[in-house]
């Protein structure tokens, strides 16, 4: 049995992700802003630190997976740059070599069907995150509507690059995200005791007619995590119920000749 650290284990998905892994025997060290192992707030540079080094405390120095969950979807623009990208990358870095030595260690970022369902952001604004932390503040200020997809589309792409890289797929960590649809959480209650908002998310097209439940993310990371998907690399999958299909039928695969 393995030992994972997970994020955002107080709520929603990265709370069932804690329950499905430690019902499967696993231990889990969580992080989080409350009622967690490790206290710690991913907005700020002494906060990653904390968060980082608490870990490494908890597990020893090895580190068999990692489920960075924790995020933030609101108005406000910086907060989503800096928790929901740069956050999640500090914690890769001071993770990295905790995770070298751990057995079949593997990685699970999330991202969100947010990045093919979403219009009205383009591969420069995604390409923003790459310019470090005060260029990405900078580009999305006053854009919160674009600063949520981006980020997740961000996190995407450095999942295909990274895990075929030498210096993270080349150590034996494998690498996949998740990228959930609309989950009954608390980052979505307030969207859907809004009227205008609820009548938005239930004009979606999603065939499975329901949102999703955090148990059915928590299922796909475990997945992923498990020895069950050895031979999966650099892929997300879509957790959705059928909305990034219906909205984009032919946009997988993109056709070799076609790729940027
Ligand atoms: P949630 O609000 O239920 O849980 C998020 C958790 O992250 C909370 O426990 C919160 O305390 C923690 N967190 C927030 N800011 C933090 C910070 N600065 N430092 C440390 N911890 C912090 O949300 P959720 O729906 O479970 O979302 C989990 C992940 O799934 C997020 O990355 C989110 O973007 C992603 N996601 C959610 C949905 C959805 O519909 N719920 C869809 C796609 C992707």
């Amino acid at each position: 049995m393995g030992t994972y650290c997970v994020t955002g284990v107080a709520s929603g998905i990265g709370r069932a992700t804690k329950q499905r892994l430690e019902a499967d025997g696993h231990r889990v060290i969580g992080v989080d802003l409350r009622d967690a192992d490790v206290l710690a707030d991913f907005s700020t540079p002494e906060g990653r630190q904390t968060a980082v080094d608490g870990v490494l405390a908890a597990c020893g120095g090895t580190l068999d997976g990692l489920v960075p969950c924790a995020g933030v979807s609101n108005m406000d623009d910086a907060l989503m740059v800096k928790v929901n990208y740069f956050g999640v990358m500090a914690l890769l870095d001071g993770l990295k070599p905790a995770l070298e030595r751990g057995t079949d260690p593997a990685v699970v970022l999330i991202s969100s069907n947010s990045t093919s369902t979403n219009p009205g952001f383009t591969r420069a604004d995604v390409a923003a995150y790459l310019d470090g932390e005060q260029a990405a503040l900078a580009h999305f200020a006053g854009k919160s509507y674009l600063a949520y997809p981006t980020g997740k589309a961000a996190i995407a792409y450095w999942v295909r690059r990274n895990a075929v890289s030498p210096e993270w797929g080349g150590k034996g960590i494998r690498i996949n995200a998740v990228a959930p649809g609309v989950i009954a959480t608390a980052m979505t209650k307030p969207l859907m005791d809004d009227p205008t908002m609820l009548g938005i998310l239930e004009s979606m097209p999603i065939i499975a007619g329901r949102w999703g439940q955090p148990e059915e993310i928590a299922a796909v990371i475990a997945f992923l995590l498990s020895p069950s998907a050895s031979f999966i690399y650099g892929q997300t999958i879509f957790a959705d119920g059928g909305q990034d299909a219906a909205t984009q039928p032919t946009g997988y695969p993109t056709p070799m000749d076609e790729m940027s």
